[in-house]
């Protein structure tokens, strides 16, 4: 129980990022020439529908939503669905999910960062097997330096599909080893580490399918893996960091110009270590050995800042997904406070580096998971869409009462919040309204601004 964000510190926080972000998100008229934000910060939420949130909210806050989120002037609802899907609103709430087709993590981001909807499982290519330029790739063409950060190995398909084009998200080792010795990346962090099992244990047999095989990996050690990313003929090698001492100390000062970093545990920074995994938010203790999802962010910030040209960051709390998967109340909470808590610490750094004068955030989901809901009624019939029964608030520190009713995606719309030039170019292509969300927009849409943003230079 000792995740909670300062409130005070957070406040004053929350209050500069409102005051600048009323200041300077004026209208986007056809007008006025487009402006665009030095830095750009896309944060992925995997697997996190509305109700993920509030249940997240609930627990930290007793409230219904997060203030770091509340506080961000653009809130849009998003549709999530693949090329040959749909989404509509009075089905959706009338029936439910059922029959209804649902995006894979590939298709998402693919849809997300290239503007362009694909097949499940394909990353950052189009159905018809063509590659598609990457986010990554557009915005170092654009002359900014690139990240990405997050909580599951970063072969896995939300990252991967930023910087990589290939036909099929499960191979690792191929993904892993084009991101690490072919991409122009600045920042990459995840965990993965060949080393140690889920609990951080220290294994016999070392697995390297998500650091890019085992000579990559000790290319890594060495200091000798790299590739050259900035095109000058010289290999740019990455500085590996492993301690989550290491990670803490690079929020500050004087950062390497490319880091590495891979967390010492297998597959996820805390949703699958062991113990009661039923249990309450954080009632088994957290892993110590590895960083936390904002620890890792205020670290990323710190490297990629350094360019005056500014930078994309894509930071994913990727194990959210996972926890519905596994229909875990107690670990989806934990990893919904743990990708707020990294939002905070964005929203910290905006505050400190030119507001949303310079920067654009954009927070939002590639999909539902879990189909989650409030509990069955006390009395009378189950309504036929689920996910309309309310959350049971309990308290701060108290799980509020929910339910999961799937084991797999939905096509339920997921939220978006937004600040900073360029994000009320959203608002203006939001023309469908849901009975219960509101505007919502395709995820489509947000790939469309980013690539376009990518290809322009900063004008703030
Ligand atoms: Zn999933």
């Amino acid at each position: 129980m000792s995740n909670r964000v300062p409130s005070i510190a957070m406040s004053a926080i929350l209050a500069l990022v409102a005051a600048t972000a009323a200041a300077t998100d004026g209208p986007s008229g056809a007008m006025e020439a487009p402006v665009v934000p030095r830095n750009i910060i896309l944060m992925i939420a995997d697997g996190c529908g509305y109700p993920h949130l509030q249940a997240g909210a609930l627990w930290r806050d007793g409230a219904d939503r997060f203030p770091e989120l509340a506080a961000l002037p653009v809130q849009l609802a998003v549709a999530t669905f693949a090329e040959g899907g749909s989404y509509d609103g009075d089905t959706y709430w009338a029936k439910g999910p059922a029959g209804q087709p649902t995006t894979d993590s590939a298709a998402a981001i693919t849809a997300l960062t290239t503007g362009q909807r694909t097949h499940n499982g394909r990353l950052a290519v189009t159905p018809d097997g063509a590659p598609l330029p990457t986010i990554v790739e557009a915005m170092e063409r654009g002359g900014r330096s690139t990240g990405l950060v997050t909580s599951v190995p970063f072969a896995h398909a939300t990252p991967a599909g930023c910087a990589v084009n290939n036909e099929d998200r499960d191979r690792y080792l191929e993904i892993s080893r084009d991101l690490l010795t072919r991409s122009p990346l600045d920042v990459l962090m995840g965990a993965g580490h060949p080393d140690f099992d889920r609990q951080g244990f220290a294994v016999k047999m070392a697995e390297y399918r998500f650091v890019g095989g085992q000579d990559t990996w000790e290319g890594l050690r060495a200091g000798t893996t790299g590739g050259d990313a900035d095109g000058d003929g010289w290999p740019d090698p990455w500085r590996l960091l492993e301690d989550p001492e290491a990670v803490r100390a690079l929020a500050a000062g004087e950062a390497p110009p490319r880091v590495a970093v891979v967390a010492r545990v297998r597959e996820t920074l805390q949703q699958q270590r062991i113990g009661d995994r039923q249990a309450a938010p954080f009632a088994e203790p957290p892993l110590t050995g590895v960083p936390t999802l904002a620890e890792m962010t205020r670290g990323a910030l710190n490297v990629l800042d350094d360019d005056p040209d500014g930078f994309f960051l894509m930071v994913e709390g990727g194990a959210i997904d996972w926890a519905g998967h596994n229909r875990q109340p107690g670990r989806l909470v934990e990893e919904v406070v743990g990708f707020v808590e990294a939002v905070g610490a964005v929203l910290a750094w905006v505050a400190a580096h030119g507001g949303w004068e310079h920067n654009l955030l954009l927070v939002t989901a590639d999909h539902e998971t879990g189909y989650l809901g409030g509990p069955a009624p006390a009395t009378g019939p189950e309504p036929a869409c689920l996910a309309s029964l309310p959350l049971e608030p309990r308290g701060p520190g108290v799980p509020p009462g929910l339910r999961f009713n799937s084991g797999d995606h939905t096509n339920a719309l997921v939220p978006l919040a937004a600040a900073g030039p360029g994000s009320t170019r959203l608002t203006a292509v939001a023309g469908d309204v849901d009975p219960v969300r509101g505007l919502w927009l395709p995820n489509v849409a947000i790939g469309v601004l980013l690539q376009d943003l990518a290809d322009s230079p900063a004008t703030r």
